[in-house]
């Protein structure tokens, strides 16, 4: 039988985290690729038993179909979460998500006809390129700097595209601790974002799972859906606050964008897991979680500072990388590297995995960086990660 798919199956991209998921298992490979939260300072034996009392309490209610508005309860902890960055909202504004990547694929689903333009950050998520690519949208990126996107740059994008007609159903930006680079956009430039794309009615979609984990533990700058909720839609996640497996997100977004969405979010997966949003609430919500957090984040601080040791012992004279301040990730850039077409194939060689810096463009264009994640591995091991790359340069 000749399989025939639909034309937009051509723009399926595989995860260059997940193509190299297998070769990260292997435990003498050293994995800067994927950005996994450490999950040791989770009382394992403590979220075992809130599972089983969970469901020794609730089960006929939780093994039972539920609401695809997801809980009340998960939406008033959102509510709560959301209010650290400044947002004043109800748990109406609040739609739970299988994971803020489907939070990404609802909004492009509802917003994006094919070939219409979205503008991200040039380098940007592979995963947000993997889901604009399924529904065939033309992505534009704008380059940032260590401050993250300047919105004068994204003013006269966006003037140029409708200059040549374009429609731009949003601007997809990581504001906090930015996968790839790890930089955030300081306050000015997000008040002054907001009001380049308020001024040229462009939504904006802030992707921000990442705005909890500072490592100084100050609170997270102000969001930008704080700064203009009509216009805004925030997308975040559970996954680097407690645990990816669970698959547990939100959206905020205005109602009536909100309601659209639910009901696209409800012809796929009918509703989020009632039980992984159980637990959510269960741990996110107890005293424990806030201390947890702090010992991870405390954690993921020492891992930066031993990878910038490691970066500053081992790499080249020509190499520079970013300076996070929090999240999981910097990027590197050594001039030249673009030169190299093997570099994923040498990596691994070498015994390590990382993202190349080409993935985190729709055009896959060379790249002269390499996003190094150091938030799950050791700093002995972080320093052995380093030290066989930069035998490759
Ligand atoms: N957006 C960004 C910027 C991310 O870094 C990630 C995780 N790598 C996601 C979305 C997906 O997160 P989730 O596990 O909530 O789907």
């Amino acid at each position: 039988m000749t399989v025939e798919f639909a034309a937009r199956a051509a723009e399926f991209r595989p995860s260059p985290v997940r193509a190299v998921f297998e070769t990260a298992m292997d435990p003498s490979v050293v994995s800067l690729a994927g950005g996994n939260p450490d999950l040791s300072v989770l009382p394992g034996g403590d979220i075992g038993a809130l599972a089983s009392s969970l469901l020794a309490e609730r089960a006929g209610e939780i093994l039972q179909y539920g609401s695809g508005a997801g809980t009340t309860p998960l939406r008033d902890l959102v509510v709560h979460l959301m209010s650290r960055g400044g947002s004043n909202i109800t748990s109406a504004d609040v739609l739970p998500t299988t994971g803020s990547q489907a939070g990404l694929d609802l909004v492009t689903k509802l917003f994006c006809n094919p070939g219409e333009v979205v503008l991200a950050e040039g380098p940007t998520y592979v995963g947000a390129l993997g889901v604009f690519g399924a529904y065939e949208v033309d992505v534009r990126h704008v380059e940032l700097d260590d401050h993250g996107l300047d919105p004068e740059h994204v003013a006269t994008a966006l003037d140029e595209l409708a200059a040549e007609g374009k429609r731009v159903p949003f601007v997809y930006v990581i504001p906090s601790y930015q996968n790839p680079t790890g930089v955030s956009m300081p306050a000015e430039r997000r008040s002054e974002l907001v009001r380049v794309c308020a001024e040229r009615d462009v939504m904006i979609v802030e992707d921000d799972p990442y705005a909890l984990l500072s490592f100084d533990r100050s609170g997270p700058l102000r969001s930008m859906h704080s700064l203009d909720p009509e216009h805004v839609i925030h997308l975040g996640s559970f996954s680097k606050i407690f645990a990816p497996g669970l698959r547990v997100g939100w959206l905020v977004a205005p109602p009536e964008v909100r309601g659209r969405l639910q009901i696209a979010a409800e012809s796929v997966v009918i509703h989020p897991s009632n039980l992984a949003q159980s637990l959510v609430t269960a741990w996110v919500g107890s005293e424990q979680w806030g201390p947890a957090l702090d010992r991870a984040v405390g954690l993921y601080r020492e891992r930066w500072e031993a990878m910038n040791a490691a970066l500053e012992e081992f790499m080249p004279e020509r190499a520079s990388w970013t300076e996070p301040t929090g999240g999981f990730f910097t990027w590197v850039t050594v001039p030249g590297l673009a030169e190299n077409d093997h570099l994923l194939r040498d990596v691994i060689e070498q015994g390590i995995v990382l993202v190349p810096g080409s993935a985190c463009y729709e055009d896959g264009r060379p790249s002269d960086a390499v996003r190094l994640a150091f938030s799950g591995v050791s700093p002995v091991r972080i320093r052995e990660g380093v030290k066989r790359f930069a035998q490759i340069l």
